[in-house]
């Protein structure tokens, strides 16, 4: 291919992202599933690795992917809400590690792992103590003010509970639907001639994205944890485990399955061992995520345009195709 076709197939592939996106990350309704999302990222990567000349400041490998809608009033994030790479293979994985290894000099990197929530991405500011704001990742430093909403879940603390509350916190996490809320909520939309949602994670993106909080709060949202953004006054943290621990202290939710691994092997253990239990998770799960835990490490690897260098989301095949060999296997 010329540098004239590859350049034509991108603004293709551009386009086709962009349309994706806004059916995805603004209407809450996917015209495509994950995986052939993915499919699509992919190839406009691949074809930019090939042509690192053409690749530009707007293009979707370069930005985070959502758009803060203007029906909401915008927050600007004090920290940018980044995304996070993709591994699809063992190779990748092993890439990832090497890359960290050699950055950091380390023999052999501890890793805080843990599942890959598939909800989306929210923030909240708590000053002194109390909850003040909550938003929406938005394009990553802009995003939505969702603080009303974010209120009707009961798993979100509105007042800290300690004696010495640091004078700023920002939590990071997932706003998500539990498998077995999603299939109730659909069959009331049904009933009620409502839309009805492509999966838990549009629906819990649609309902926490309600002009209307009365019906957030009539729609079941559960949340996690998974790191800080900006803070005052908190106490001396030097991994991201601390971290998580000091949030479990506060008294957010944190996912217990969450743990530390050490190097590549245990990379691929902890993936085996989620991987085997997602079916049976109670809410959807698209990966693992692994984040070197040594805050000093994770200053040495610092970021790309996107994303952390110190982190990687791992991730499954799409369940969808899981259930379908498996109905194929049954047939036979
Ligand atoms: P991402 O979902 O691949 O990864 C980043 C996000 O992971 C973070 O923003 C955070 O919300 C989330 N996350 C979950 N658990 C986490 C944890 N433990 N620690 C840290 N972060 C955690 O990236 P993205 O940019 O939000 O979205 C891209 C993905 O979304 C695509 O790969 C695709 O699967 C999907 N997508 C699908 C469509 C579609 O039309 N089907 C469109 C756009 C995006």
């Amino acid at each position: 291919m010329s540098a004239n076709e590859a350049a034509l197939v991108l603004q293709q592939l551009k386009q086709r992202i962009a349309e994706y996106d806004y059916h995805y990350y603004v209407l809450d309704a996917p015209l495509v599933d994950d995986n052939e999302y993915d499919g699509v990222y992919r190839e406009l990567v691949q074809l930019e690795q090939q042509y690192p000349e053409l690749v530009t400041a707007d293009s979707p490998s370069q930005r985070v992917g959502g758009l803060a809608s203007a029906a909401f009033e915008s927050v600007q994030h004090r920290q940018a809400m980044l995304s996070l790479n993709n591994a699809f293979s063992e190779q990748e994985l092993e890439a990832f590690d090497r890359r960290v290894r050699e950055a950091t000099d380390e023999t052999v990197v501890e890793y805080a792992v843990e599942p890959k929530f598939d909800g989306l991405a929210i923030t909240l500011t708590y000053e002194h103590g109390v909850f003040v704001q909550g938003a929406t990742r938005g394009d990553g430093y802009t995003g939505e003010n969702v603080t009303h909403n974010l209120k009707t879940i009961r798993a979100i603390p509105t007042r800290l509970t300690s004696a010495q509350p640091p004078a700023l916190l920002e939590v990071r996490g997932e706003v998500l639907m539990l498998k077995k809320d999603f299939e109730k909520l659909n069959q009331q939309q049904a009933a009620a001639g409502g839309k009805l949602f492509a999966n838990p994670r549009n629906a819990a993106a649609g309902s926490l994205r309600q002009l209307d909080s009365n019906i957030t709060a009539k729609r079941p949202l559960h949340f996690f944890a998974y790191g800080l953004g900006a803070s005052a006054g908190i106490p001396e943290l030097k991994s991201h485990a601390e971290a998580m621990q000091y949030l479990a202290d506060l008294r957010f939710p944190v996912s217990a399955l969450r743990t530390v691994k050490a190097g590549a092997q245990g990379l691929r253990d902890y993936y085996a061992e989620i991987g085997a239990q997602r079916s049976s998770l109670p809410f959807d799960i698209d990966g693992v995520v692994y984040k070197v835990n040594d805050f000093d490490l994770q200053s040495t690897l610092g970021f790309v345009s996107r994303a952390p260098r110190w982190a990687i989301a791992h991730k499954f095949a799409a369940e969808e195709a899981i259930t379908l060999i498996e109905d194929i296997t049954v047939q036979v």
